[in-house]
């Protein structure tokens, strides 16, 4: 299970890596709060006149630095904070590319999750992962005998992308928070408010969600993948059931804009849509188990795009494992 967990988080980070550094534009969402995409989890930054809160750092050290250089666009104000929304790499990994005198705020559980998880998925992706797939790669190379030679140009694109990736991927330095909290913290800077607020474990044990209270706007982070099957890790404290309690208890306080972890920015039906997909799967997952079939056969039977959903599509059946553990 766990070297199957750490394939996973690798083949994440090395998705993202290989998709990063297109031209990245923030999202203005507010008047000073704007939303970054395509680095890793959706990051968002507020301005305010005492100073720039970031929450989520993006995949790696260069996103980190993307967004200083971002904010740095915008606004002379210096970053103060920066709030993780939970542990995983593509939402942390981006932070040792911020300034050093910055505040890391998160959950009082994602310490322990940065050094039992993260830090052993790095140690293993640098010593093993890496160096694995670089060898195959030079391998392939090596003993190629085809007689396409766009084939062969392609492995070597792909050989000199996956060292460079892989210098970059080396770079990463896990920052441990210095304030954490239990169930809310709240930033008061400039004429802001923020509420950093734990309603329970559902995407992992840590999920936080930023609540910016002058624009009744919720980043959700992970807690919500917009069109796409969101990723539940059990072993990170992943549990279906109070994944949708908690969004279903967001959705009644009517948000103007629900900023996801991944996908598109949308409106508070969105944290609808993700409550609706974990009460619909497990009624489904727990009809069938009713009528006897076993855990192969209700993967065999239930898929994505029977929920409208496209992406992850890998992580489907664990969603169904999940919902089934729990059952
Ligand atoms: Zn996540």
């Amino acid at each position: 299970m766990k070297k199957f967990i750490l394939s996973v988080i690798f083949a994440i980070g090395l998705n993202a890596i290989a998709c990063a550094q297109p031209e990245i534009v923030p999202q203005k969402v507010a008047e000073n709060l704007y939303v970054v995409s395509g680095m890793g989890g959706n990051i968002s930054f507020l301005i305010t006149s005492e100073g720039v809160i970031v929450v989520d750092a993006g995949n790696l050290p260069r996103d980190g630095a993307k967004v200083v250089s971002l904010v740095s666009e915008i606004t002379n104000q210096p970053i103060k904070f920066l709030v993780y929304t939970h542990c995983h790499g593509d939402h942390v990994g981006g932070a040792a590319g911020l300034p050093e005198n910055i505040t890391i705020i998160g959950h009082t559980k994602i310490v322990d999750n940065l050094k039992n998880f993260n830090e052993v998925s790095i140690k293993n992706n640098i010593e093993k992962a890496y160096p694995e797939r670089i060898a195959k790669l030079k391998g392939d190379i090596d003993n190629f005998s085809g007689t396409d030679s766009t084939e062969l140009v392609k492995l070597n694109d792909q050989y000199n992308r996956t060292l460079l990736q892989f210098e970059e991927y080396k770079k990463i330095k896990i920052r441990y928070p210095k304030v954490t909290f239990d169930d809310l913290y709240t930033l008061n800077l400039g004429e802001q408010k923020v509420d950093l607020l734990f309603k329970g474990a559902g995407h992992t044990n840590d999920n936080i969600v930023v609540v910016y209270r002058n624009y009744n706007i919720i980043h959700a982070a992970d807690l919500v993948f917009n069109g796409m099957v969101p990723f539940l890790f059990v072993a990170h404290g992943g549990t279906p059931s109070g994944w949708q309690r908690v969004v279903q208890g967001l959705y009644s306080e009517n948000f103007v804009t629900v900023i996801p972890g991944h996908g598109a920015v949308g409106g508070n039906e969105l944290l609808k849509t993700q409550s609706d997909y974990f009460a619909r799967l497990t009624a489904d997952v727990k009809k069938l188990k009713d009528e006897g079939k076993s855990i192969d056969e209700i993967k065999a039977s239930l898929n994505a795009a029977m929920y409208g959903l496209k992406g992850n599509e890998h992580q489907f059946p664990i969603n169904v494992e999940a919902v089934f553990g729990e059952l």
